[in-house]
C-alpha cells in the first residue's frame, strides 16, 4: 500500500474504534464539537494580528485586572490625563471659552477680534523658523490672494458638477499639473482629497477592492516599511487590512529590501515606499519596490505626500534623485500634498494612479438609494470648492520656475544644517537625508535632552522612537537669513552643555516620551494618547464655571 492510502485506512480504523460502542447521538455530537473547535482554533490562529503580538496583548490586559497594578495604573493615568489638561488651559492664557451659542449674534469687528486673539496664542515663533515643519511657507502676499479666490469660491461643492462646473475644471486641472510634475502617462489620472491622510486612505481602498474584486485575493495585506506613514495603518484599521511592517535598514533608514520580499504573500495587495518618509527624511529604493511589484504582480504605491512638490523639482534645481515616479515600470499610484511643500493652504492633497483601473476602485457607488444614485470620487460627500479654487491658485502663483526657486533654498538649507550637525561631537545623523528632513540621534547621551534644551531655547523639534530621535523638517522659512545658523549655534552650545554631564536624566516634558518608549505595554501609551486627544476639546466644564474647582476663566 502506499504511504497516503496506508494513513488513511490505519485513520478509518482509529475512527472505527473510537466510534465503535458510541450510540448515534453521541457520534453526531462528538463530531460537531469537533468540527466547531476546529473552526474556532482556525479563526483564532488566523487573525489578523500575529499569535505573539495578541498573546502579549492578553498577558498585558489581564495584569491590568491585578487590583494593585489596576489602581497604580489609573493613579498614573489621572495624572497624565490632568497634565493634559493643565497644559490646554496654560495654553490658553487664561482666556474666556465660549460654550453656548452667543443669544444674539456677534458684529464682525468683535468677531475678527475675537479671531485675532484666539491666533495669538501660543508660544512658538514659527514664522521665524523656530518650528520643525508644520507650516510650510508663510506669505501674507499669497494667503491675500487665496483669501480673496476662497472667498470668491466658497459656497462651491464639486459634488454638482453640473452646478458648478468650474470648480471640477480646476480640480482636474490640479490632478493633471501633479499627474505632469510625475511623469503620468495618458492612462494616468487621480483626485483631489482633504490631505495626507485621507490620499493614502484612498489608495488602500483601491487597491483592497482591486485585490478582492479583480485577483481573488480574501484578506488583503499591506506591506509597507516601518518608517511610512501611520495613514496606512489607519486604512488598515478602518477597512480591516491587514499589515506587515518592514525593518529598515540600520545603517542607510531605507527599507529593507530582502525582509519586504519574504513578506510577500499570496495576500499581498500593495507595496509600499516612501519618497521621503517622515522620521529620517530618507527615500526607499523605489525602482527595486517597484520591481517586486512587476515580478509578483502587486501594485506599488508611492507616498510622497510630505516630499512630492520638492522631489519633482529637484532634478532642474540641480540636485537629482534616483527615480521614484511613474517613469519607474512598477509604480502604480502616487500621493502627494498640496498643502505641504505645494504651499497651498491646509485641507488639500492629491492622490494619482497610473491607469483608471485602479481609481475606478477607489471610487464609491451606491446604486439603489431613494435619493437617486449616488458616486463620490474620495470620503467626504459635499467638498470645499473654496479649497480647490485657492489651492489651483497657488499652483498658478508659484508656477514651475517658483517651485524650482523655492526647493533650491530648502534643499541647500537642509544640506547646510546636516552636514553642520554631522561636525558636531556626540550626535550622528540618521542615513542620508534626500530634501528636507534631517534627523539626529547620540549613543553619547539621552537625544531627549537636546529636545529639551532647544526647546527651552525656543525651538520646536519633532521626537522619534525606536531608536530616540530627533528631527527637523526644514521649511521655507528656515532659508530665511541667519535661521539655519542660529539653530547650528543653538544645538552646539546645548551639545557643549549637555557633554559636560552626559549621563544626567532627561528632564521637563521630554522626560514623558523617553518614558513612553520604555513601556512595553503599548495599550497603556495608547491610553495616554486617547487623554491627550480628549485634551484637545478640552473646555471648563459647568462645575469650573461656577468657581468650584479652578479658576480658569
Ligand atoms: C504628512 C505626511 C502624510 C500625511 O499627510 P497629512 O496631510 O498630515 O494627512 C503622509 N506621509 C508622509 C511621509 C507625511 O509626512
Amino acid at each position: 500500500m502506499d504511504p497516503v492510502r496506508l494513513y488513511a485506512y490505519n485513520l478509518r480504523l482509529f475512527v472505527n474504534g473510537y466510534f465503535s460502542n458510541k450510540d448515534p447521538f453521541q457520534i453526531v455530537t462528538i463530531t460537531a464539537t469537533t468540527v466547531l473547535a476546529g473552526v474556532w482554533l482556525w479563526e483564532f490562529v488566523f487573525q489578523d494580528e500575529s499569535l505573539v503580538s495578541r498573546g502579549k496583548k492578553a498577558i498585558f490586559k489581564l495584569a491590568r485586572r491585578i487590583p494593585a497594578i489596576a489602581n497604580k495604573i489609573n493613579m498614573e493615568m489621572e495624572k497624565i490625563n490632568q497634565e493634559f489638561e493643565d497644559d490646554v488651559i496654560a495654553r490658553c492664557q487664561g482666556k474666556p471659552f465660549i460654550t453656548e451659542l452667543p443669544k444674539t449674534g456677534r458684529t464682525h469687528d468683535e468677531i475678527l477680534k475675537e479671531v485675532e486673539q484666539n491666533l495669538t496664542l501660543g508660544e512658538y515663533k514659527w514664522k521665524d523658523g523656530f518650528v520643525s515643519g508644520a507650516v510650510y511657507n508663510f506669505d501674507p502676499d499669497l494667503i491675500k490672494l487665496l483669501t480673496e479666490v476662497y472667498g470668491r469660491a466658497s459656497y462651491t461643492n464639486p459634488l454638482h458638477p453640473d452646478i458648478f462646473p468650474g470648480v471640477c475644471k480646476m480640480e482636474a486641472e490640479v490632478v493633471r499639473m501633479t499627474a505632469n510634475l510625475f511623469h503620468g502617462g495618458p492612462d494616468s489620472c487621480g483626485v483631489m482629497t482633504t490631505g495626507g491622510t485621507e490620499s493614502i486612505l484612498m489608495a488602500c481602498k483601491a487597491y483592497r477592492d482591486y485585490a478582492i474584486e479583480e485577483q481573488g485575493i480574501k484578506h488583503p495585506e499591506i506591506v509597507l516599511p516601518v518608517t511610512a506613514h501611520p495613514a496606512f495603518d489607519k486604512a488598515a484599521a478602518y477597512f480591516r487590512m491587514r499589515v506587515r511592517h518592514i525593518p529598515v535598514d540600520p545603517k542607510t533608514y531605507k527599507v529593507d529590501l530582502r525582509a519586504m520580499k519574504r513578506a510577500i504573500s499570496r495576500n499581498t495587495c500593495m507595496l509600499v515606499g516612501s519618497t521621503p518618509n517622515y522620521p529620517y527624511g530618507t527615500m526607499d529604493d523605489i525602482k527595486q519596490i517597484a520591481a517586486l511589484g512587476v515580478k509578483y504582480n502587486i501594485p506599488v504605491h508611492v507616498d510622497a505626500c510630505l516630499g512630492g512638490f520638492i522631489i519633482a523639482f529637484m532634478e532642474d534645481a540641480g540636485s537629482p534623485l534616483p527615480p521614484f515616479d511613474f517613469r519607474v515600470p512598477g509604480v502604480t499610484s502616487i500621493s502627494a500634498d498640496t498643502h505641504k511643500y505645494g504651499y497651498a493652504p491646509k485641507g488639500s492633497s492629491v492622490i494619482l494612479y497610473s491607469h483608471p483601473k485602479y481609481r475606478h476602485h477607489q471610487f464609491c457607488v451606491t446604486t439603489d438609494w431613494p435619493g437617486g444614485v449616488y458616486g463620490s470620487p474620495a470620503v467626504s460627500g459635499s467638498r470645499a470648492g473654496g479649497i480647490i479654487a485657492a489651492c489651483w491658485a497657488t499652483l498658478l502663483h508659484f508656477g514651475l520656475e517658483g517651485y524650482v526657486e523655492a526647493t533650491r533654498k530648502i534643499v541647500a538649507t537642509t544640506k547646510y544644517i546636516e552636514q553642520g550637525l554631522r561636525e558636531m561631537d556626540g550626535i550622528y545623523v540618521f542615513g542620508k537625508p534626500i530634501s528636507s528632513v534631517v534627523a539626529i540621534g547620540s549613543d553619547k547621551f539621552h537625544i531627549y535632552r537636546l529636545s529639551d534644551g532647544m526647546c527651552k531655547r525656543g525651538w520646536n523639534l519633532s521626537p522619534l522612537q525606536f531608536p530616540s530621535g530627533i528631527h527637523l523638517c526644514v521649511t521655507y522659512m528656515h532659508t530665511f537669513d541667519g535661521v539655519a545658523d542660529r539653530f547650528l549655534s543653538d544645538v552646539r552650545e546645548e551639545l557643549a552643555f549637555i557633554l559636560q554631564e552626559p549621563d544626567k536624566k532627561v528632564g521637563g516634558k521630554f522626560a514623558v516620551y523617553g518614558m513612553s518608549h520604555s513601556i512595553p505595554d503599548r495599550s497603556i501609551v495608547g491610553d495616554f494618547t486617547r487623554f491627550f486627544l480628549d485634551a484637545m476639546y478640552y473646555t471648563p466644564s459647568k462645575r469650573q464655571e461656577t468657581g468650584n474647582s479652578k479658576a480658569l476663566v
